[in-house]
């Protein structure tokens, strides 16, 4: 996968995604990922990236031309290699709320742009020449699309094939069958009196199975009822949870 993104503080994602699981996958060549900066394209003097808004209001837009620039020539290189256009992300507050979903389709593409804004945004013309998907991170403000940036790359790159080894499979983690995790436990058994429960040094793979699914169900029913509606239950799994609305 190849992995685009347009930012005007590339400095920033050194350190987040210079480090374990998707500094791996980049050594590797699973993953290649390129921060260009959008300010080496302004065609003026100073390098200058924003302007005031038309009809006024507070702060700056982050002017079309950089931008248009940089993703021109950045398609270019995409396009030759695959010859398809490809999915252009803009981090935006506005946009459609990221979830594994979407991360999981994401990490089917070969190749992502994603444009970060600053300021108060960007220019919208390049929201509607430009753009195909505008994600947010969730309902609140950020200072720039860096740190979005960072979040989806580390939510997409990890299901790349590849990136994970096979024990640190994700099929089984929160979101990934629509139900939150089951809770984990490690060595020691006892740890200063506290102890993992009998079923899970056991042995016995179907109870384990069993405790696991039950422990997820119920903590989704407590914590995220809103997700049991696209889970696929089975007629166990519906007797279970009615028996904890009972128990409420
Ligand atoms: N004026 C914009 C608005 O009210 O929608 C907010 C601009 S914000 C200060 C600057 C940039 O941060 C945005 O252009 C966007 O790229 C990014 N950003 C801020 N919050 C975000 C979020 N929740 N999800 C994704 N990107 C976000």
């Amino acid at each position: 996968m190849i992995i685009k993104v347009m930012t005007l503080f590339p400095e920033m994602f050194v350190g987040p995604l210079g480090n374990s699981i998707i500094q791996r996958a980049k050594e590797n060549g699973i993953v290649d990922i390129a921060y260009i900066n959008m300010r080496d394209y302004a065609d003026n003097k100073h390098k200058k990236v924003d302007d005031y808004p038309y009809g006024g209001g507070p702060g700056m837009v982050m002017t079309p031309q950089p931008i248009f620039d940089c993703y021109n020539d950045i398609v270019n290189t995409l396009v030759t290699e695959e010859n398809q256009r490809p999915r252009v992300i803009y981090l935006s507050p506005k946009g459609k709320t990221f979830d594994q979903q979407m991360a999981i389709e994401l990490s089917k593409e070969k190749s992502i742009v994603m444009i970060c804004g600053h300021y108060e945004g960007i220019d919208q013309r390049v929201i509607d020449e430009i753009v195909t998907d505008e994600i947010s991170i969730g309902d609140y403000v950020l200072t720039g699309g860096e740190i979005p940036a960072m979040v989806i790359i580390d939510a997409i790159a990890r299901l790349v094939p590849g990136v994970l080894s096979q024990d640190q499979s994700f099929e089984e983690e929160s979101f990934y069958s629509g139900l939150l995790e089951y809770p984990q436990y490690t060595r020691p058994k006892d740890f200063r009196g506290l102890i993992v429960p009998d079923i899970l040094t056991s042995g016995d793979h179907k109870k384990i199975e069993e405790w696991r699914r039950r422990k997820s169900l119920k903590l989704t029913f407590e914590r995220r009822p809103d997700l049991l509606k696209g889970v696929e239950l089975s007629k166990k799994d519906k007797v279970f949870l009615e028996s904890i609305k009972e128990e409420k």
